[in-house]
């Protein structure tokens, strides 16, 4: 396998899942020129690529679920 930027060699490097976590994932990097492939940023990417919700527009939910029932409740107490 080589590097997509510059065609060096890529090695296996083992690196924390994230910070805190003991998970250890192994990643891509470039000996070269330091490029590394996350292979979980990458899957990522890709979701949001697809997803709608990148560009459209932020919906809240125009109704609230919990109508402030307790509120009057709380008033009558
Ligand atoms: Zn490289």
């Amino acid at each position: 396998m080589a590097c997509a930027r510059c065609g060096g060699l890529i090695v296996k490097e083992p690196v924390y899942d994230r910070e805190g976590s003991s998970q250890v994932i192994l990643m891509d990097r470039c000996l070269q020129c330091g490029h590394t492939e996350d292979p979980v940023s990458v899957r990522n990417h890709a979701q949001i690529s697809q997803s709608p919700h990148g560009k459209a527009k932020v919906r809240r939910a125009p109704k609230h679920p919990y109508p402030p029932i307790q509120l009057t409740t709380k008033g009558i107490e």
